[in-house]
């Protein structure tokens, strides 16, 4: 099946195609304005914005919310992930506030959702999480966002995202479960 991705995020564009291979995903046309991410869950967020694309293009949409969840932090920065630094903080920002404010060993969690919405008004939601400990210094190049401090609970090797192949960090993270469920949500829509 054919969905539009209702995101501008590179990386997570890369890891949804790999993680759904059997559908096609086109990207957001660039005069296709996305509506802010205010609401108080990923759930919410996710469906907002793929509604926004599908009443744009008449066409199926898919959109990803994901954050991160500090414990330390009492669940912080969640939706305000990409923001946590800043308005317009980048990645890289973003992590060296959160090295400052988390301790080493202390529990996190990734959380995605992802809604699905098609012109007929049909609509479903799935949400994906990864539990993990904070890295004592940051390592990896790989994956993106807060990775090189995520030590997933579920890597025996105890490497962080950013060290995992995107096949490794897929079949443990949060997007390549939220993507599991999808799959089977995608399955059960009416014929187009
Ligand atoms: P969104 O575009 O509002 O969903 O923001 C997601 C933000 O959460 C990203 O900018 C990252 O900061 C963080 N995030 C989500 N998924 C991941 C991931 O797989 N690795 C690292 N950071 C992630």
């Amino acid at each position: 099946m054919q969905f539009v991705l209702s995101t501008r995020n590179a990386h997570k564009v890369r890891e949804l195609q790999a993680l759904l291979h059997e559908h096609e995903l086109l990207a957001l046309p660039d005069d296709v304005s996305l509506p802010p991410e205010d609401a108080p869950d990923f759930v919410g967020n996710a469906l907002t914005k793929a509604r926004s694309a599908c009443s744009a293009l008449g066409i199926a949409a898919i959109a990803d919310d994901s954050g991160l969840e500090a414990h330390a932090l009492g669940g912080a920065p969640g939706v305000r992930s990409a923001r946590y630094a800043g308005e317009h903080a980048t990645d890289g920002d973003n992590l060296r506030k959160l090295i400052q404010e988390a301790p080493a060993g202390s529990a996190l969690a990734y959380v995605c959702a992802i809604a699905v919405v098609l012109p007929d008004g049909t609509e479903g939601t799935v949400e994906g999480r990864c539990t993990g400990v904070m890295a004592d210094t940051p390592r990896g190049d790989g994956g993106f966002g807060y990775d090189p401090v995520f030590i997933a609970d579920d890597d025996p090797h105890g490497r962080t995202m950013a060290e995992l192949t995107d096949a490794e960090k897929g079949a443990i993270s949060h997007r390549g479960r939220a993507v599991a469920q999808l799959r089977a949500l995608i399955e059960r829509l009416p014929a187009p």
